[in-house]
Formats: structure tokens, C-alpha cells, sequence
């Protein structure tokens, strides 16, 4: 089939590339000329495990390619899919902007009937705005579909190329029919696609992530009790995972979620929810708790620095959201290392992937290095913010051979207790209490 993707970020790059690796022949666009220069040239600009690899195969095979000439591109495509960002506005609401501008563009070049499908996430009532900006430049009659994308970033080529589910509203039997033959090579093991209406559709996507963000809320508001009252949350997690009615994913505490998709996704749905007369208190709270759980770590990096922090030194972990990715948006790391320096402590990072992109936030503000062991050197304290796999068995003589002052903060519960303190450490995990 021929596909077009605007938007060449972590979804549409992923999405495009995915959708050739099955046969289909894909333009892929994006208004960031330098992206596109790159990708064309298999320079692929974000970390995403196995990406790199498909991108050039398919790139070589003639069935992925790239461009800026947006209008080209959504000649080509008899399905066109929007990719790009819908960041969220000062009052929470989803910005639709580049979502509104993409649908323009597809009018303006409007060739022949298409299946238009929103892969951004956006608010319920999207697909009609899409349709109406479509309408203002041409004629021709098109077909409609919301298809919420779930990838994860870190595993986004798994979770696309085997999903658990594929999610599709739809406004005809056109499109149910073109979406039904395009997913068909991703769900032939039975994981089901789920024809619906838009605004279902639109609203699921939504719904599931505020679902994860309330789990890890909800562990981390466990974790604060479990800190007073002496308890240890993973056993606490194992209990409750148990019960198959509960699961074991998206239960660890931590510092805080962050990433491009739930703190924002989370504000949206709160808002649609006020905007339609609905209370939005429990979507509210998830996020409230989620604000005061990415100040804990820093909070706590400063007592055990002492009464004048300024001139002590730490080393921070991780700095991506989460492991796998390159991605700092939204990073706890970030509020946190803010935080440490506008105490003036002296701050040294490592990121298995993100440091490009941290030094375009922190420039030389604090010290990048390449070595996870450079980052304690002579500090004050060792920061765990990120749960890459090189972090979880260190040499922890060697940690703290080299720390001034042996204090662990672990934000990811890493490492056990017991055995941090047999190697002196002072070490605090999340909720761990007298573990
Ligand atoms: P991103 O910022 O990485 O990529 C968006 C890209 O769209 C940018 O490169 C931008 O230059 C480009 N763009 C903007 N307007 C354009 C236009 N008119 N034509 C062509 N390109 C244009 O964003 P992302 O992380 O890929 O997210 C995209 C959407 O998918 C968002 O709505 C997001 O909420 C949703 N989503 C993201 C994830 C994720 O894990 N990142 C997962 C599921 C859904």
C-alpha cells in the first residue's frame, strides 16, 4: 500500500518504518529539514533500539523514504498518517496546532480520495477539526480514522511490529477496510484490532495512559507510607502483584514519572474532562502526587548534603525519563540537577544515550562524562535517576573508594539495602523503610 507519515519524530520515524519493513512503500516527512537530511543519509537522530537497522534496510530496499516536500509526499500516499507533536499549552490543554497545520497541508494536495488517520494523540473531538481543515482545501472526498499509537519508547519497533492491541476509530467502511489490510502482517497472532468510533478511540488512548501514570502515583504514595511506617514497597509490590486482578507492570515507585506522553496526556485529560463539566479531581491528584514525588530526591540529595550544600559535588545516574531512550523530556532528572545547582553543588552526569541531549539543556553547567565512574569521583553523593541495565551491578568498592561522603539516593530501588550498608553505604531507596 502506498503510506505517507507527517511527522518524523519517535512515533511517525517508528510508524513509517515499521509500516515498509511489511512491504508497504512510505514517504515519510517532517518540516525539520536537518532530521530529514539525516535520516536520508540512515543517520537516525533519536536512540531506539533496532530503528537504525530497519531504517537503512528499507531505505536500501526503495521502500522507505524521506522528504520535506510535504505536498509530494501526501500525493503519494493513499493512506496519510499524522505523526506530529501535540505538546500541551500553559493551561494543560493539548496544543493541535501542528496536528491543524498537517491537516491543512493534506488538503492543499488533496490528489485523490485517502484515508486520513491521526496517529498524534489528541483530545476527543480532534478528528472533527481535522476533518473541517481538510475541507477548506479541496473537494475530494477522504475517509477518517483515530489510531492512538501505544509504542513504548525503548521498545517502540517490538511494540509496533507485535502489539498488544491495534486501536481504530473509524467514520466508514472504507477505512475500516484499508486499516483492516494494513495492520493485517502485525496482528496474525491473534492480538486484536479494535474497531471503534472516533471519539471511543480518541478517548482510549487517554484513558490508558492516566491508567499507568495513577499505578506508579499510586506506588509512589505507597512508598512515602512505607518510609514512615517501616514497610518495604517491593514486597508490598509482590503481594499485590500476585493477584492476577492487579499485575505486575507499571507498579515500581521512583521519582517521579516523566517522559512526552503521560504528564502531558494526564493535564489533557483532565482538562477535557473540566471543559466538559466533568470533576477532574482524580486525574488532578495522580498528577499532584506525581509533581511532589519528582522534588523527593532532591529534597532529600540536599539533607544529606548538610546545612551549606554549595561546593559539595554529586554524581547523577541516568538522566533520560526512563532506560532505552534518549529522551529527556519531561525527565525528573532534569527538575532535579536544577535543583542541585541552583544550590550551587557541583554536578556530574552520565546517560548511556542522553548526553547530547542534556548538554543542549544543561550546556556546561554541569560536568558530562562518558565513564559512569567519573560522575563519583571525590562527590558527596551518587544519584540513581535512570534504571539503565550498566548501573544495577556496579563495583560498588570501587563507588565507594572513590565517593568524599558514601551516600547513595537510589530512585530506582536498584540495589538492596542490606547489602549497600554492609558495603557502607548510606543508602535511601524509594519506600524501602527499614529493608
Ligand atoms: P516528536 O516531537 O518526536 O515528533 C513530532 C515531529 O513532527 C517533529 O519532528 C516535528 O518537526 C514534526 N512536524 C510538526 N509539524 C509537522 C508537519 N506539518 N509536517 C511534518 N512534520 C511535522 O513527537 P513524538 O514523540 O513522535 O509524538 C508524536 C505524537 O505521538 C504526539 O501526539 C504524542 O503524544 C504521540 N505519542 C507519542 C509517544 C512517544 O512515546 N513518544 C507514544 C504514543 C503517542
Amino acid at each position: 500500500m502506498r503510506v505517507t507519515v507527517l511527522g518524523s519524530g519517535y512515533v511517525g520515524l517508528v510508524t513509517a518504518t515499521c509500516l515498509a519493513e511489511t512491504g508497504n512503500t512510505v514517504v515519510c516527512t517532517d518540516l525539520d529539514a536537518n532530521k530529514i537530511s539525516k535520516l536520508q543519509q540512515n543517520e537516525v537522530p533519536i536512540y531506539e533500539p533496532g530503528l537504525t537497522h530497519l531504517v537503512r534496510g528499507n531505505q536500501l530496499a526503495g521502500r522507505l523514504r524521506f522528504t520535506t516536500d510535504s505536498g509530494a509526499a501526501i500525493k503519494h500516499g493513499k493512506v496519510v498518517f499524522i505523526a506530529v507533536g501535540t505538546p500541551h499549552e500553559r493551561t494543560g490543554s493539548a496544543d493541535l496546532s501542528q496536528v491543524i497545520s498537517a491537516a491543512s497541508q493534506i488538503g492543499c494536495h488533496m490528489n485523490e480520495s485517502k484515508v486520513i488517520v491521526t496517529k498524534s494523540t489528541a483530545p476527543v473531538g480532534t478528528s472533527t477539526r481535522i476533518r473541517q481543515a481538510i475541507e477548506a482545501g479541496t473537494n475530494v472526498p477522504f475517509w477518517m480514522c483515530s489510531n492512538p499509537e501505544f509504542l513504548s519508547q525503548g521498545s517502540a519497533v517490538s511494540d509496533f511490529m507485535k502489539p498488544d492491541r491495534v486501536v481504530v476509530g473509524h467514520d466508514s467502511d472504507e477505512a475500516r477496510e484499508t486499516m483492516a489490510e494494513l495492520y493485517a502482517p502485525y496482528v496474525r497472532t491473534g492480538n486484536p484490532i479494535l474497531f471503534m468510533d472516533i471519539a471511543s478511540a480518541e478517548l482510549t488512548k487517554y484513558a490508558a495512559n492516566a491508567m499507568l501514570a495513577s499505578r506508579i502515583s499510586f506506588m509512589n504514595k505507597l512508598a512515602e507510607l512505607c518510609d514512615r511506617v517501616g514497610a518495604d514497597v517491593l514486597e508490598v509490590r509482590r503481594g499485590m502483584a500476585a493477584d492476577h486482578r492487579i499485575g505486575s507492570a507499571f507498579l515500581f515507585p521512583g521519582p517521579g514519572y516523566g517522559g512526552s506522553c503521560l504528564p502531558k496526556d494526564l493535564k489533557a485529560l483532565a482538562e477535557t474532562a473540566r471543559s466538559n463539566d466533568v470533576n477532574p479531581d482524580l486525574f488532578d491528584v495522580i498528577g499532584a502526587v506525581n509533581e511532589r514525588q519528582r522534588t523527593l530526591l532532591l529534597t532529600r540529595a540536599l539533607a544529606a548534603l548538610g546545612p551549606d550544600p554549595a561546593g559539595r559535588a554529586v554524581g547523577v545516574w541516568g538522566l533520560a525519563f526512563k532506560a532505552g531512550t534518549d529522551d529527556l523530556r519531561e525527565s525528573p532528572a532534569i527538575p532535579l540537577i536544577e535543583g542541585l545547582l541552583a544550590a550551587n553543588v557541583v554536578v556530574r552526569a552520565h546517560d548511556p544515550k542522553a548526553a547530547d541531549n542534556a548538554l543542549s539543556i544543561f550546556g556546561d553547567r554541569i560536568t558530562l562524562v562518558s565513564d559512569p565512574y567519573d560522575a563519583v569521583r571525590g562527590g558527596d553523593a551518587l544519584i540513581i535517576m535512570t534504571e539503565w541495565l550498566p548501573y544495577r551491578t556496579p563495583d560498588f568498592e570501587r563507588i565507594h573508594r572513590l565517593l568524599r561522603t558514601p551516600n547513595i539516593l537510589d530512585g530506582r530501588n536498584l540495589y538492596e539495602p542490606k547489602r549497600m550498608r554492609q558495603y557502607g553505604f548510606i543508602y535511601q531507596g524509594i519506600g524501602r523503610g527499614k529493608a
